[in-house]
């Protein structure tokens, strides 16, 4: 389980995260939503260890993880898919798949490349393909994948569907939702995509100028759209 608790976060003077409590239970899928500049990608980040100066706590299956670099989180079994994607643009769709498995964790064997195409239909036909000639959503499918392929407990997911086409979006939200499902991976989802974020998580959070202004499942998100008209631009 992943718990932030009291969770403060600053880049230079200016405060972006003011106290924030959350949980993200084992295999659980949450969804962080919020207006442009809630402080998702910040809260991300502080998950990671990935940018700001943050104060508060953040464990991991119980463990503090205090001033732990990204690279020890991700062996511990955390993996962020960043809102630019950062896939390796000139090896192949398959190459990058295998590099993205040497980041599983001790005790944690990667997940096989014919698994990740069973999981990801879009990208078997394009395995030779250079990454630098996919498209947008193709480049998001593989991120994904890649995170995926190193076998992670929880997923995190950064605006994953901005600027992608309605069609990539409902490919990949049954992706990413049968995956978590199947694997047991949690998912941690910074959204602005309500449909996307229905699809795939059972719980939400909301942010507004680095505070959660709402916590619930969808049932009671529905049940209270003053709230979500309010804190978010729908
Ligand atoms: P978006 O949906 O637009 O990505 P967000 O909810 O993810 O928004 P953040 O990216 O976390 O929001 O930004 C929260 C605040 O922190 C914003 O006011 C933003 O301008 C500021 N901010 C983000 N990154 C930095 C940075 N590297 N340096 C200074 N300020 C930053």
């Amino acid at each position: 389980m992943l718990e932030a608790s009291d969770l403060y976060a600053w880049y230079g003077e200016g405060q972006v995260l003011h106290g924030i409590n959350l949980k993200v239970g084992k295999g659980q899928r949450v969804a962080i939503l919020g207006r442009n500049g809630a402080g998702k990608t910040t809260l991300m980040k502080c998950v990671m260890n990935g940018g700001p100066r943050v104060a508060g706590r953040v464990t991991w299956e119980g463990q503090e993880l205090g001033t732990l670099p990204a690279f020890k989180r991700a062996r511990l079994g955390l993996a962020l898919v960043p809102e630019d994607r950062r896939i390796f643009e000139h090896v192949t769709v398959v190459e990058n798949i295998e590099m993205a498995r040497y980041a599983a964790g001790p005790g944690r064997a990667a997940v096989p490349v014919n698994e990740i195409f069973e999981r990801f239909t879009m990208l078997g036909p394009l395995a030779s393909r250079l990454g630098g000639q996919l498209s947008g959503g193709q480049q998001q499918m593989l991120a994904v994948a890649r995170a995926v392929a190193a076998r992670p407990r929880l997923l995190l997911l950064d605006e994953p569907t901005e600027g992608l086409a309605p069609v990539i979006v409902e490919q990949l939200a049954r992706d990413v939702r049968r995956t978590c499902e199947e694997s047991g991976i949690g998912l941690m989802l910074a959204e602005q995509n309500i449909w996307f974020a229905r699809q795939c998580t059972d719980y939400v959070y909301i942010l507004s100028t680095g505070c959660v202004a709402f916590e619930g499942d969808w049932a009671h998100f529905d049940s209270n759209r003053e709230t979500a008209q309010r804190f978010l631009a729908v």
